[in-house]
């Protein structure tokens, strides 16, 4: 008896193996790449369960071979199932033996189970429940079917001897490592729509201010270590208060909306588009001069100029000013490329607003002459 719980207890380890494991991949890998994990997870879990089974009688053993194969067809569809299937199988195989053909086909139905789960369940709404997981496991009894290819006196001698222990076993084995996967999983999303949430402003759907400072800090490190010119458009929309007070709040946030929009259209996969404040964007062009960078912005100027809003029944036009980086050589830091942006972004407001300026920094800022410019004719790096 006391073997019999250590052996449990081994198996029920190695469930956990499983499980730590899927909790550490699922986070952070998705489609194909995650069921190959855990197909692999799955099937060494139930090859090495199947090198230390728990004995039930003599000449009989048991492990968590079925619980494996069910769970990861479960959990990531044909791939992670084949997977976890051929591994344990092969094993079987080579050890040989009057079992092997049954060994086999109670894994095969075990995959069956698993695939019959996730095309009934999963694939329909994208979500496991735990119920589905009570519904698996109340169906692993039919791996008893492959006591179908031993001799009918070698069947009947399992299924009276250890017919329920098996089958208690395989569906605790089923509940037990299932909820700790879908927990896993659950945990894994919660976690992922966290850190996005962190990224992304959510009334326009860009990226917000922290993303926007975070993707300006590598383009800077970028450019200081291989010369990668990159331009910043900061873009502010005209008399958004008058727009708030006229047409009222929520109307305000559809403008914001709109221009996040025409943004979108109007730049690259490759450009950060951000909401840096209430009706401040910016807008970060990766190998982009700041000539091209003023092309962009004019571009996002004269379509914000030429579209018609409708909303609550009201014709709404606004416009917006930008100001654009000169080119990065210009700037010493990364701070100071920003405010360049900044400075030409006040310059457009004061000269009447629906305008796009470049920045034109001098070099006889306070604190001196930019380092780069100053280095020239020097090891520049
Ligand atoms: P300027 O042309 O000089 O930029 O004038 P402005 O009115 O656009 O600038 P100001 O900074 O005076 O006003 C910005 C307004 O933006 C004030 C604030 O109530 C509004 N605002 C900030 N965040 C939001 C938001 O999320 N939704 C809406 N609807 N309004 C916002
Ligand atoms: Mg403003
Ligand atoms: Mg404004």
């Amino acid at each position: 008896m006391i073997d019999f719980i250590v052996a449990l207890l081994r198996n029920t380890g190695m469930l956990a193996v499983v499980a730590v494991g899927y909790g550490f991949v699922a986070p952070r890998l998705k489609g194909p790449a995650s069921a190959l994990v855990l197909g692999l997870l799955c099937g060494l879990g139930a090859c090495a369960t199947m090198l230390d089974p728990i004995s039930i009688q003599a000449g009989i053993f048991v492990d968590s071979r079925t619980t494996m194969v069910v769970l990861a067809g479960f959990f990531g569809g044909p791939l992670a199932g084949g997977i976890a299937a051929a591994l344990p199988s092969v094993l079987r195989i080579h050890f040989g033996g009057i079992g092997a053909p049954a060994g086999v086909l109670s894994i095969l139905i075990s995959l069956a189970i698993g695939l019959a789960g996730y095309y009934i369940f999963y694939r329909k709404s994208e979500k496991i429940r735990y119920r589905h997981i009570i519904v698996l496991a109340s169906a692993t009894p039919l791996t008893t079917l492959s006591l179908l290819l031993l001799p009918p006196a070698v069947a009947l001698e399992v299924l009276t001897h250890s017919g329920w222990t098996v089958n208690l076993m395989r569906l605790f084995g089923v509940v037990f490592l299932g909820a700790i996967l879908l927990h896993e999983q659950q945990r894994g999303r919660a976690e992922a729509r966290v850190r996005e949430m962190a990224y992304i402003d959510e009334l326009s759907g860009l990226a917000n201010r922290r993303a926007f400072f975070a993707h300006l800090t590598k383009e800077w490190k970028r450019w200081e270590r291989y010369d990668e010119a990159f331009t910043i458009v900061l873009v502010d929309i005209d008399r958004f208060k008058l727009i708030n007070d006229t047409f009222g709040h929520p109307v305000g946030d559809i403008v914001i909306q709109r221009l996040a929009r025409i943004m979108l259209e109007e730049s690259r996969t490759s450009d950060v588009v951000a909401r840096t404040g209430g009706e401040e964007f910016g807008l970060l062009l990766p190998y982009t001069t700041s000539a091209s960078g003023y092309l962009v912005a004019e571009r996002i100027r004269a379509r914000v100029e030429s579209e018609v809003l409708v909303a609550e029944g009201n014709d709404i036009r606004f416009t917006v000013s930008l100001g654009v980086s000169a080119d990065v050589e210009s700037y010493s830091t990364m701070s100071r490329c920003l405010s360049g942006a900044d400075r030409a972004l006040y310059e457009a407001k004061h000269l009447g607003r629906n305008t796009v300026v470049i920045d034109t920094p001098t070099l006889d800022e306070a604190d001196g002459p930019p380092a780069r410019l100053a280095m020239v004719g020097g090891p520049l790096k």
